[in-house]
């Protein structure tokens, strides 16, 4: 066993699920740091250990209570380790969770992240903390945030979500919607420009339902402050509700240069009954008109979605709708996953459950055509040069990669002379895959030739 007398506190943080809890789990850690705790890569050197939860499928439920149930051997080794259940789980179960994970040490609420060094001084005291529920006034510390990552810089400008699709659990789980003030929005991106990130990427549930607390400013002033703010290199926003789109949004988006030329915008289902029966609110012509103002906005538009397979009551039909949709919009990438149904929400009380192997099979066909589609599209990017910001090292010795404007990963030779991670540099793109690209490196002496990543 080490000696960890002389040791600064360690903690280890597991994150699932969507951006905001990535975000999240950035500011836990920054407030620990401030105490002078140090992160950890490893859980068996952690005196804390936080599971950051998402709760958006069942079977990311499933793994957080297993994990924890794998985390908590690690007591036998170190009996004051405190175990934390966080994220959108621990909002979910409360209380229960404490019951059902007998030396569960607290659980953590999305709305109360701010909360964290309390909380944590409160066990260590003696109480078995439960905080959940969305407060008013919510901790918020810029300056209390571990970033990670050389290049790019996240920024919450609105909580929770108020719409009531009959599938999602998030507003449970992340409660009432609730703007921050622009000024507050400002000040965050200043401050990550300031610190030399090159890419700001805004964060909501329904990120274009943003609006001034009070104000009448709506996502599309927002878009534009951010936008002219001096020093932004490249704006990123997620994730977009279509019904939410203003033309003036698009007007922005087609106006900002540095707004990137990617949007993820989930459609769900290419059918309107299903549409109808998920309460999303819009038709599919309404969906297909939007796509088409914003690539006449912005020709080189790379979209993403989300998709759901396998809805209550979705027939051939209907999937049939799906993958015309798909074809029809030839989207850069597609989120798609089978229905999972979530306690508390509409959905599972409506008829016409789909078998699981119908879903399968769908979603199997889905996942077909997409991988095609994407292959078409990243090998007719060939030969054309994009700007990347430098994100990483690739699998193979001596590769490098890095992000497109439009989202694209490429691979490309880092040569005599690698470039800094969060540089931006150009690449002639040289093959199409469906997941990825390779390029070569543009000023600058590279090696070999690209071979599939
Ligand atoms: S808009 Fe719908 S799918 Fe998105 S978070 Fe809100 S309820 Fe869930």
């Amino acid at each position: 066993m080490r000696d960890v007398r002389h040791e600064p506190r360690r903690v280890f943080i597991e994150t699932w699920g969507c951006q905001m809890n990535e975000l999240d789990s950035q500011r836990m850690v920054g407030q620990l740091m401030q105490q002078g705790v140090l992160p950890t890569k490893d859980p068996k050197e952690a005196d804390l250990i936080l599971l950051n939860s998402c709760s958006v499928r069942e079977k990311a439920v499933h793994k957080v209570y297993s994990r924890l149930g794998e985390y908590r051997l690690l007591r036998k080794e170190r009996a004051e380790l405190l175990i934390g259940l966080c994220g959108c789980v621990a909002q979910q179960e409360g209380e229960a969770a404490l019951e059902r994970v007998p030396d569960l040490d607290f659980v953590l609420g999305p709305g109360r992240v701010g909360e964290l060094a309390q909380v944590v001084a409160r066990r260590r005291a003696g109480e078995r903390v439960v905080a959940t529920g969305f407060p008013p006034e919510r901790a918020y510390d810029i300056d209390a945030v571990a970033r990670q990552g050389e290049y790019k810089g996240m920024v919450t400008i609105i909580e929770g979500c108020n719409k009531s699709c009959t599938f999602c659990i998030v507003p449970q789980t992340r409660g009432p919607e609730s703007s921050r003030p622009l000024a507050d929005v400002l000040r965050e991106v200043r401050h990550l420009l300031d610190y030399g990130f090159a890419e700001i990427e805004l964060l909501g549930q329904t990120v274009n339902h943003w609006r001034e607390p009070g104000g009448e400013a709506d996502f599309a002033d927002l878009l534009d402050a951010v936008a002219t703010l001096p020093g932004l290199q490249r704006l990123r926003f997620v994730t977009s509700y279509p019904r939410d789109f203003t033309p003036r949004m698009v007007e922005q988006i087609g106006r900002h240069a540095n707004i990137c030329p990617y949007l993820h915008l989930p459609v769900q289902s290419g059918s309107d009954p299903v549409l109808r029966r998920m309460g999303r609110g819009y038709s599919r012509a309404q969906y297909v008109d939007l796509v088409a103002q914003l690539r006449r906005a912005r020709p080189d538009l790379a979209l993403s979605t989300d998709l759901i397979v396998g809805f209550p009551g979705e027939t051939e039909e209907d999937f049939e709708q799906t993958l015309e949709l798909v074809r029809q919009a030839r989207f850069a990438a597609t989120y798609a996953f089978k229905y999972s149904p979530r306690p508390g929400t509409a959905a599972p009380r409506l008829d016409g459950a789909v078998p699981a192997e119908v879903a399968d099979e769908r979603l199997q066909r889905l996942f077909a055509l997409q991988e095609g589609i994407q292959h078409e599209i990243n090998q007719g990017l060939v030969g054309q040069e994009l700007e990347v910001i430098v994100t990483g090292w690739g699998k193979q010795p001596g590769m490098q990669t890095g992000r497109t404007s439009c989202h694209r990963v490429v691979h490309f030779h880092a040569g005599s002379e690698p470039a800094a991670l969060g540089s931006t540099m150009h690449v002639e793109v040289e093959a199409g895959f469906p997941y990825s690209l390779a390029g070569r490196r543009l000023g600058a002496s590279a090696a070999g030739s690209p071979g599939s990543p």
